[in-house]
Protein backbone atom coordinates (compact mmCIF):
# COMPACT_ATOMS: atom_id res chain seq x y z
CA UNK A 1 0.00 0.00 0.00
CA UNK A 2 1.17 3.79 -0.71
CA UNK A 3 1.85 5.53 2.14
CA UNK A 4 0.12 8.88 1.99
CA UNK A 5 1.89 12.13 1.76
CA UNK A 6 0.47 14.47 4.51
CA UNK A 7 -2.16 16.61 3.32
CA UNK A 8 -0.64 20.02 4.46
CA UNK A 9 2.41 19.24 1.95
CA UNK A 10 1.82 21.02 -0.78
CA UNK A 11 3.39 22.68 -4.23
CA UNK A 12 2.76 25.92 -5.71
CA UNK A 13 4.20 25.67 -9.34
CA UNK A 14 4.54 29.69 -10.52
CA UNK A 15 5.13 30.20 -7.10
CA UNK A 16 7.64 32.67 -7.68
CA UNK A 17 5.03 34.86 -9.34
CA UNK A 18 2.61 37.94 -7.57
CA UNK A 19 -0.36 35.25 -7.06
CA UNK A 20 1.98 32.30 -6.17
CA UNK A 21 4.16 34.18 -4.11
CA UNK A 22 0.90 35.08 -2.25
CA UNK A 23 -0.60 31.94 -2.26
CA UNK A 24 2.92 30.69 -0.71
CA UNK A 25 2.27 33.29 2.52
CA UNK A 26 -0.83 32.47 3.15
CA UNK A 27 -0.31 28.79 2.61
CA UNK A 28 3.03 28.86 5.37
CA UNK A 29 0.38 30.98 7.73
CA UNK A 30 -1.91 28.35 7.67
CA UNK A 31 0.87 25.53 8.76
CA UNK A 32 1.07 23.86 5.48
CA UNK A 33 4.92 22.86 4.13
CA UNK A 34 5.31 24.19 0.91
CA UNK A 35 7.48 23.59 -1.98
CA UNK A 36 7.79 26.06 -4.66
CA UNK A 37 8.93 25.47 -8.47
CA UNK A 38 9.19 27.84 -10.69
CA UNK A 39 11.68 28.94 -13.59
CA UNK A 40 12.89 31.23 -11.08
CA UNK A 41 13.15 32.25 -7.88
CA UNK A 42 12.86 35.79 -6.46
CA UNK A 43 12.42 35.66 -2.85
CA UNK A 44 12.87 33.61 -0.15
CA UNK A 45 10.59 32.95 3.46
CA UNK A 46 11.21 31.10 5.75
CA UNK A 47 9.91 27.13 5.62
CA UNK A 48 9.41 27.38 2.01
CA UNK A 49 11.57 25.16 -0.13
CA UNK A 50 12.24 26.57 -3.74
CA UNK A 51 13.04 24.15 -7.02
CA UNK A 52 13.98 26.23 -10.54
CA UNK A 53 12.95 24.43 -12.88
CA UNK A 54 9.94 24.66 -16.38
CA UNK A 55 6.97 22.71 -15.74
CA UNK A 56 7.48 21.54 -19.27
CA UNK A 57 10.20 19.10 -17.44
CA UNK A 58 8.44 16.48 -15.89
CA UNK A 59 11.53 14.67 -14.07
CA UNK A 60 12.13 17.97 -12.44
CA UNK A 61 8.86 17.86 -11.01
CA UNK A 62 8.75 14.22 -10.09
CA UNK A 63 11.58 15.23 -7.45
CA UNK A 64 9.55 18.14 -6.18
CA UNK A 65 6.29 16.43 -6.45
CA UNK A 66 7.03 12.54 -4.74
CA UNK A 67 6.02 13.61 -1.19
CA UNK A 68 3.48 16.00 -1.61
CA UNK A 69 -0.55 15.72 -1.53
CA UNK A 70 -1.88 18.88 -3.33
CA UNK A 71 -0.50 20.94 -5.80
CA UNK A 72 -1.57 24.63 -7.07
CA UNK A 73 -0.75 25.25 -10.78
CA UNK A 74 -0.75 28.91 -11.33
CA UNK A 75 2.07 29.42 -13.77
CA UNK A 76 1.88 30.87 -17.15
CA UNK A 77 4.18 33.05 -19.45
CA UNK A 78 3.19 36.61 -18.74
CA UNK A 79 -0.13 37.57 -21.22
CA UNK A 80 1.92 40.19 -22.43
CA UNK A 81 4.21 38.34 -24.29
CA UNK A 82 1.69 37.36 -26.93
CA UNK A 83 4.19 34.19 -28.21
CA UNK A 84 2.06 31.95 -29.37
CA UNK A 85 4.09 29.10 -29.36
CA UNK A 86 5.07 29.33 -26.23
CA UNK A 87 1.75 29.87 -24.52
CA UNK A 88 1.04 26.30 -26.35
CA UNK A 89 4.01 25.17 -25.10
CA UNK A 90 3.81 26.07 -21.45
CA UNK A 91 0.12 26.69 -20.87
CA UNK A 92 -1.41 23.47 -23.08
CA UNK A 93 1.39 20.73 -23.20
CA UNK A 94 3.28 21.54 -19.90
CA UNK A 95 -0.39 21.44 -18.02
CA UNK A 96 -0.39 18.25 -19.53
CA UNK A 97 3.03 17.12 -18.21
CA UNK A 98 2.17 18.39 -14.70
CA UNK A 99 -0.63 16.30 -14.92
CA UNK A 100 0.89 13.36 -15.91
CA UNK A 101 4.06 14.40 -13.17
CA UNK A 102 0.91 14.61 -10.56
CA UNK A 103 -0.78 11.28 -11.16
CA UNK A 104 3.19 9.29 -10.84
CA UNK A 105 4.13 11.12 -7.89
CA UNK A 106 0.84 10.28 -6.23
CA UNK A 107 -0.53 13.49 -6.17
CA UNK A 108 -4.59 13.67 -4.92
CA UNK A 109 -5.43 17.39 -5.63
CA UNK A 110 -4.60 19.63 -8.60
CA UNK A 111 -5.68 23.28 -8.29
CA UNK A 112 -5.70 25.17 -11.40
CA UNK A 113 -5.65 28.90 -11.92
CA UNK A 114 -7.51 29.69 -14.75
CA UNK A 115 -8.77 32.74 -15.99
CA UNK A 116 -12.84 34.46 -16.10
CA UNK A 117 -11.47 35.20 -20.16
CA UNK A 118 -12.08 31.95 -21.01
CA UNK A 119 -15.69 32.97 -21.31
CA UNK A 120 -15.44 36.10 -23.03
CA UNK A 121 -16.76 36.63 -26.56
CA UNK A 122 -16.03 40.14 -26.37
CA UNK A 123 -19.44 41.32 -25.18
CA UNK A 124 -20.21 42.66 -21.34
CA UNK A 125 -21.10 39.83 -19.10
CA UNK A 126 -22.58 41.23 -15.58
CA UNK A 127 -23.53 37.65 -13.38
CA UNK A 128 -21.90 35.36 -15.66
CA UNK A 129 -22.05 31.47 -14.27
CA UNK A 130 -19.81 29.29 -14.88
CA UNK A 131 -22.54 27.04 -17.25
CA UNK A 132 -21.47 29.84 -19.81
CA UNK A 133 -19.57 28.06 -22.71
CA UNK A 134 -16.07 28.52 -23.65
CA UNK A 135 -15.44 31.83 -26.04
CA UNK A 136 -15.56 30.00 -29.23
CA UNK A 137 -13.27 33.26 -30.34
CA UNK A 138 -11.07 34.11 -27.79
CA UNK A 139 -9.48 37.35 -27.64
CA UNK A 140 -6.04 36.67 -27.89
CA UNK A 141 -3.42 33.54 -27.56
CA UNK A 142 -3.12 33.56 -24.42
CA UNK A 143 -6.69 33.29 -23.46
CA UNK A 144 -7.06 30.05 -26.53
CA UNK A 145 -4.52 28.46 -24.34
CA UNK A 146 -6.09 29.04 -21.07
CA UNK A 147 -9.08 27.48 -22.16
CA UNK A 148 -7.36 24.42 -22.99
CA UNK A 149 -5.64 24.65 -20.10
CA UNK A 150 -8.73 24.22 -17.98
CA UNK A 151 -10.37 21.77 -20.11
CA UNK A 152 -7.15 19.20 -19.71
CA UNK A 153 -7.26 19.89 -15.89
CA UNK A 154 -10.89 19.94 -15.58
CA UNK A 155 -11.14 16.46 -17.97
CA UNK A 156 -8.28 14.55 -15.73
CA UNK A 157 -10.47 14.56 -12.56
CA UNK A 158 -10.88 10.87 -11.59
CA UNK A 159 -12.14 9.99 -8.32
CA UNK A 160 -11.03 6.06 -9.41
CA UNK A 161 -7.46 7.52 -9.83
CA UNK A 162 -7.75 9.17 -6.57
CA UNK A 163 -6.59 12.41 -8.64
CA UNK A 164 -9.21 15.25 -8.17
CA UNK A 165 -9.03 18.52 -9.87
CA UNK A 166 -10.47 21.80 -9.90
CA UNK A 167 -9.79 25.23 -11.55
CA UNK A 168 -10.21 29.13 -9.99
CA UNK A 169 -11.24 31.74 -12.55
CA UNK A 170 -10.21 35.21 -11.09
CA UNK A 171 -10.49 38.23 -13.95
CA UNK A 172 -8.27 40.98 -13.33
CA UNK A 173 -5.69 40.53 -9.98
CA UNK A 174 -4.56 43.70 -8.01
CA UNK A 175 -2.91 43.97 -4.45
CA UNK A 176 0.33 44.69 -3.03
CA UNK A 177 3.54 43.82 -5.39
CA UNK A 178 1.14 43.92 -8.45
CA UNK A 179 3.42 44.11 -11.25
CA UNK A 180 1.15 44.90 -14.42
CA UNK A 181 -2.39 46.01 -13.70
CA UNK A 182 -1.90 49.15 -11.12
CA UNK A 183 1.53 50.05 -12.25
CA UNK A 184 0.87 49.85 -16.39
CA UNK A 185 -2.24 52.30 -15.23
CA UNK A 186 -0.40 54.37 -13.72
CA UNK A 187 2.19 54.76 -16.11
CA UNK A 188 0.01 55.14 -19.08
CA UNK A 189 -2.15 57.76 -17.03
CA UNK A 190 1.47 59.63 -16.69
CA UNK A 191 2.15 59.90 -20.08
CA UNK A 192 -0.94 61.02 -21.01
CA UNK A 193 -2.49 58.31 -22.89
CA UNK A 194 -5.63 57.89 -20.50
CA UNK A 195 -7.59 60.45 -22.17
CA UNK A 196 -9.69 58.36 -24.47
CA UNK A 197 -12.82 56.20 -23.59
CA UNK A 198 -13.24 53.42 -25.17
CA UNK A 199 -16.71 52.74 -26.20
CA UNK A 200 -19.21 54.88 -24.46
CA UNK A 201 -17.65 54.89 -20.68
CA UNK A 202 -20.01 52.42 -19.48
CA UNK A 203 -17.86 49.18 -19.80
CA UNK A 204 -17.55 46.46 -17.28
CA UNK A 205 -14.52 44.85 -15.72
CA UNK A 206 -14.05 42.91 -12.84
CA UNK A 207 -10.88 43.58 -10.60
CA UNK A 208 -10.31 40.69 -7.18
CA UNK A 209 -7.95 42.02 -4.50
CA UNK A 210 -5.25 39.39 -4.38
CA UNK A 211 -6.38 37.81 -0.85
CA UNK A 212 -9.46 37.37 -2.06
CA UNK A 213 -7.79 35.03 -4.98
CA UNK A 214 -5.62 33.04 -2.67
CA UNK A 215 -8.57 32.85 -0.39
CA UNK A 216 -10.85 30.98 -3.05
CA UNK A 217 -8.13 28.80 -4.31
CA UNK A 218 -7.25 27.28 -0.86
CA UNK A 219 -10.76 26.88 -0.05
CA UNK A 220 -10.88 24.85 -3.31
CA UNK A 221 -8.07 22.72 -2.62
CA UNK A 222 -9.62 21.51 1.38
CA UNK A 223 -13.07 21.16 -0.11
CA UNK A 224 -11.46 18.92 -2.84
CA UNK A 225 -12.53 15.43 -1.75
CA UNK A 226 -14.38 12.57 -3.84
CA UNK A 227 -17.89 13.42 -2.60
CA UNK A 228 -17.03 17.27 -3.13
CA UNK A 229 -19.64 18.39 -6.03
CA UNK A 230 -16.45 20.78 -6.56
CA UNK A 231 -14.88 17.69 -8.37
CA UNK A 232 -13.70 18.61 -12.30
CA UNK A 233 -15.41 22.09 -12.19
CA UNK A 234 -14.59 25.35 -12.52
CA UNK A 235 -15.27 28.78 -10.29
CA UNK A 236 -15.28 31.99 -10.70
CA UNK A 237 -14.07 34.27 -8.68
CA UNK A 238 -14.84 37.90 -7.70
CA UNK A 239 -15.09 40.73 -4.86
CA UNK A 240 -18.60 41.50 -5.60
CA UNK A 241 -19.71 44.62 -8.38
CA UNK A 242 -17.40 44.47 -11.25
CA UNK A 243 -16.30 48.13 -11.40
CA UNK A 244 -17.60 50.88 -14.06
CA UNK A 245 -14.63 51.51 -16.51
P1 LIG B 1 3.14 36.08 -12.86
O1 LIG B 1 3.77 36.30 -14.18
O2 LIG B 1 3.43 37.06 -11.77
O3 LIG B 1 3.53 34.62 -12.33
C1 LIG B 1 3.64 33.51 -13.17
C2 LIG B 1 4.82 32.68 -12.70
O4 LIG B 1 4.93 31.53 -13.54
C3 LIG B 1 6.17 33.43 -12.77
O5 LIG B 1 6.82 33.38 -11.51
C4 LIG B 1 6.95 32.66 -13.83
O6 LIG B 1 8.35 32.62 -13.57
C5 LIG B 1 6.32 31.28 -13.74
N1 LIG B 1 6.49 30.49 -14.95
C6 LIG B 1 6.27 30.90 -16.24
N2 LIG B 1 6.57 29.91 -17.08
C7 LIG B 1 6.97 28.85 -16.33
C8 LIG B 1 7.42 27.53 -16.64
N3 LIG B 1 7.55 27.12 -17.91
N4 LIG B 1 7.75 26.70 -15.62
C9 LIG B 1 7.67 27.12 -14.33
N5 LIG B 1 7.25 28.36 -13.98
C10 LIG B 1 6.91 29.21 -14.97
O7 LIG B 1 1.59 35.94 -13.12
P2 LIG B 1 0.36 36.05 -12.08
O8 LIG B 1 -0.31 37.33 -12.32
O9 LIG B 1 0.80 35.69 -10.71
O10 LIG B 1 -0.59 34.90 -12.67
C11 LIG B 1 -0.70 33.64 -12.05
C12 LIG B 1 -1.79 32.83 -12.73
O11 LIG B 1 -3.02 33.53 -12.64
C13 LIG B 1 -1.56 32.56 -14.22
O12 LIG B 1 -1.99 31.25 -14.51
C14 LIG B 1 -2.47 33.55 -14.90
O13 LIG B 1 -2.92 33.04 -16.14
C15 LIG B 1 -3.61 33.62 -13.91
N6 LIG B 1 -4.38 34.87 -13.96
C16 LIG B 1 -3.78 36.05 -13.61
C17 LIG B 1 -4.53 37.24 -13.63
C18 LIG B 1 -3.93 38.57 -13.22
O14 LIG B 1 -4.62 39.60 -13.31
N7 LIG B 1 -2.70 38.62 -12.74
C19 LIG B 1 -5.88 37.20 -14.00
C20 LIG B 1 -6.45 35.96 -14.35
C21 LIG B 1 -5.69 34.80 -14.32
Amino acid sequence: TRIRPSSKRCAVIGGSGFLGRHLVERLVEKGYSVAVFDIAQRYEVPGVTFHQGDLCDKQALLKVLKDVSLVFHCASPSPACDDRNLFWKVNVEGTRIVIRACQEAGVQRLVLTSSASVVFEGTDIKNGKEDLPYAKRPIDYYTETKIQQEKVVLEACSKEKDFLTVAIRPHGIFGPRDPQLVPILVDTARKGKMKFIIGDGANLVDFTYVENVVHGHILAAEHLKPDSPLCGKAYHITNDEPIRF
